[in-house]
């Protein structure tokens, strides 16, 4: 569905549902949203934002004829432990077929990350997809019952039908890590910069880059990486928002700025939170050099 997220023009969920994993997770966008889903569109009544796997979802960027650019699980991790390893292949499958759309993958779980993609494959990831119309309606079926499984049938099957044989002939894109995948971590705080960054040097990735939302304090910022050899693609910042958001001191976004800007590294502020505008020096929107925003 489209997205208010100004870095994005579309968000799509395969997977939602999450819990915590540091203070930037306090006041979590995703998980208060599910509760005022509950109950409705296949989040759970008691526990919506609990990890729910949804194949019929998964084919969804088949359907999208015009490029977009896409955050994936933007109502969730796609790195959580819970994410069954076969439908996450399956996730990174359909971004090889559908290649035509960028994707963004942004997390907290950074080593898990790395991990994942150490002992991952493209073949297994497309292979996932491919058997995936099957596996993952069993998946759905032991969660959601047999309507869904029939809506899973029927979604994967007619999209599939509709356009994109090349998934069944096995035209997909050939390779890895994909092109067309951004992978990102999220750095809210001094206490998780030192880690993560160093995971996702590790990670192979076309484009890295680094969320700065909710920034909730000041950054040593040659702990993200900018500048180093590997490389940062890119860099947002924003304040929190929302009921109880915590203040982001406007020195700590101007900071990472100047670093950026010494470093050639884009950056985006998303806003300042708290409902205030945004300085003039701080109304910076740039992206990696591959796109630009239309
Ligand atoms: S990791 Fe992200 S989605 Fe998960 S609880 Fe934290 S903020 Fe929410």
């Amino acid at each position: 569905m489209p997205t208010r997220i100004e870095w994005a023009d579309e968000s799509w969920n395969p997977v939602t549902g999450c819990s915590p994993v540091s203070i930037g997770c306090e006041h979590c966008y995703a998980a208060r949203m599910a509760r005022r889903l509950a109950g409705r569109y296949g989040y759970h009544k008691a526990d919506p934002f609990t990890i729910t796997l949804r194949p019929e979802r998964l084919a969804q960027p088949f359907g999208w004829w015009r490029p977009r650019r896409m955050f994936v699980v933007s109502m969730g991790d796609l790195f959580h432990p819970d994410v069954s390893e076969h439908f996450r292949r399956a996730v990174f499958g359909v971004m090889s077929y559908a290649g035509e759309h960028t994707y963004l993958v942004l997390t907290k779980r950074a080593e898990a990350m790395r991990t994942w993609f150490a002992g991952t494959s493209l073949a297994s990831c497309q292979s996932a997809f491919l058997r995936g119309s099957w596996s993952a309606a069993q998946e759905a079926a032991a969660r959601h019952g047999e309507q869904l499984v029939r809506m899973t049938h029927s979604a994967t099957s007619k999209a599939i039908a509709a356009r994109h044989h090349r998934a069944v002939d096995g035209i997909g894109n050939k390779q890895w890590p994909l092109p067309n995948v951004w992978l990102g971590v999220t750095i809210e705080h001094q206490s998780v910069a030192l880690m993560r960054p160093q995971h996702l040097a590790w990670t192979p990735a076309a484009v890295r880059f680094i969320c700065c939302e909710p920034l909730l304090g000041p950054i040593d910022s040659p702990n993200l990486g900018l500048g180093m050899p590997w490389g940062v693609d890119w860099v947002i910042v924003g304040g929190e928002t929302g009921p109880g958001a915590r203040l982001m001191r406007l020195e700590w976004a101007r900071a990472l700025r100047d670093q950026c800007k010494a470093d050639g590294t884009p950056f985006f502020l998303k806003q300042i939170g708290a409902k205030r505008p945004t300085p003039p020096d701080l109304r910076i929107r740039q992206f990696p050099k591959e796109i630009t925003r239309d």
